[in-house]
């Protein structure tokens, strides 16, 4: 199938001084050729070299700006196509007007996710990677962006791969039993239909059971700091913010008007709910009382109830905690610089003792301690594993449950004594649906909706 030539700019626009117009297709160096004004023709430049020169209009022969080409034949190119790589230098306006004369070259825009669908229409990744890259770009952690680095490299792939490929040799072995019955030599009995069956679920799940902290990795932990005035909550932010070198972000929202902000705890990020005032000194959970901040701790992934060290329990404390029960809580008894007045035993007797960190938010200690518990909390295995084959695509996950359904349905069906033939067919779906992970047999509507995710340029 041959392809039409597409360009995009590849970088995110307005931000940064160099910006990349991106081209992929068979007609890529032929057509970029001609605007380009260097020493040397760029058809005669050798594969994955990068060229000085300028960007001029052929028609009157106008400079727009001074770039750098790269030129990557394929099929060793991220799209395995021919790729040219325009690096602009003047800001929005350059690199907006080198785009249009490449359009009107006869270039076709690209469309969101082109490049990465045509990488992996043309075999150089599978679906589970086209989509890391998806995560990669919307990343907002170091771990979730580790996360997704591997996952783009295949990590996922792999571990699906060996899988699938028990599940066909299996699958062999029930034909020629179907077709040959009297063939007595791979006589495949229920108890091996089972045992594989049970081997392969056994992976199923533990891929599935990484896919809630996958998830928690890839868009953070929803945090809800609550407290009463004074406790020490916007303290206690600032230190978060300032400890762990936080990504402190604003991010207008998409769909309201409100912004999000995010830190980063052990690597993990930490999306503070409602906090479009949490750094005034009025903040949101302050104004809204105990009463309505209960609406924030059931949105809650995780909420941290910031207790004040020098002085006794109060009221609305005692009814926070309270709320708090079976709920991801962790107390912070901060200004424990202060001498105490707070009564440990009472707060020990409403929450855990492995749930309650003592820290100073203004002196910055014991932050270290906020990180580990949250890390428990939420890491069985601990965050640090090197292995970080995390499912954390709703896609892929959907699938491993629909998988692990029919491999169990497999399995029950060999034990209740059911023909091989109709087991045949569970068996069957279970290695359909592992494909599709990795994009085997994927409807075109499907790749469509996948790849229409990405933003434009990638
Ligand atoms: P919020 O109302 O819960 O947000 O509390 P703030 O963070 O605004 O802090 C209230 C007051 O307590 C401020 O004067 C802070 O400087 C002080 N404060 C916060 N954390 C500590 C701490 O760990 N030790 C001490 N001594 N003072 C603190
Ligand atoms: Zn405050």
């Amino acid at each position: 199938m041959t392809e039409d030539t597409i360009a995009a700019v590849a970088t995110a626009l307005g931000e940064g001084s160099i910006a990349v117009v991106r081209v992929s297709g068979p007609e890529a160096v032929e057509k970029i050729a001609p605007l380009f004004r260097s020493r040397l023709d760029l058809r005669e430049a050798p594969t994955h070299t990068v060229n000085y020169g300028w960007i001029e209009d052929p028609a009157d022969g106008a400079v727009l700006d001074e770039v750098l080409v790269t030129v990557m034949r394929g099929p060793r190119s991220f799209t395995a196509e021919d790729v040219v790589e325009i690096s602009t230098h003047g800001g929005i306006v350059a690199v907006q007007s080198v785009l249009e004369l490449v359009l009107r070259s006869g270039i076709r825009i690209a469309e969101p996710g082109e490049f990465t669908k045509r990488a992996f229409l043309n075999g150089r990744i599978d679906l589970a990677q086209a989509e890391a890259v998806i995560d990669l770009i919307r990343s907002k952690s170091n771990r979730a962006f580790q996360l997704a680095r591997r996952q783009s490299e295949g990590a996922l792939s792999k571990r699906i791969a060996p899988l699938r490929q028990k599940l066909l040799e299996l699958l062999a072995h029930v034909e020629v039993n179907i077709d040959y019955p009297e063939h007595d030599v791979a006589e495949m009995t229920a108890a091996a239909i089972a045992e594989t069956c049970g081997i392969a679920l056994q992976e199923v799940r533990m891929l599935l059971k990484t896919a809630a902290e996958g998830k928690i990795l890839r868009e953070g932990i929803v945090t809800a700091i609550v407290g009463r005035p004074n406790a020490g909550k916007s303290s206690l932010l600032n230190a978060l913010a300032h400890d762990n070198k936080a990504i402190v972000t604003d991010i207008p929202g998409t769909t309201r008007d409100i912004v999000e902000e995010s830190v980063s705890l052990a690597g993990v990020p930490l999306r503070l709910l409602d906090t479009a005032g949490i750094r005034e000194t009025s903040d949101v959970v302050e104004r809204i009382g105990v009463e309505r901040s209960r609406g924030a701790l059931n949105e809650a992934d995780l909420i941290l109830l910031v207790l004040n060290h020098h002085e006794p329990l109060h009221e609305d404390e005692r009814l926070l905690m309270k709320e708090l029960a079976g709920r991801p809580a962790i107390a912070v008894v901060n200004k424990i610089d202060l001498p105490g007045a707070l009564d440990l035993e009472e707060v020990k007797r409403e929450i855990p003792e492995e749930r309650i960190v003592f820290l100073s938010a203004k002196e910055g200690e014991g932050i270290d301690r906020l990180e580990q518990a949250v890390s428990k909390l939420f890491f069985s295995g601990g965050v640090e594993s090197d292995d970080l084959t995390y499912v954390s695509n709703a896609r892929h996950i959907s699938l491993l449950h629909l998988a692990a359904k029919s491999l169990e349905d497999a399995i029950a069906a060999s034990e209740a004594g059911i023909p091989i033939d109709l087991i045949q067919i569970d068996l069957t779906t279970a290695w359909e649906q592992l494909g599709e992970i990795i994009g085997d047999a994927v409807g075109e509507s499907l790749l469509d909706q996948i790849f229409s995710q990405f933003c434009l340029g990638k």
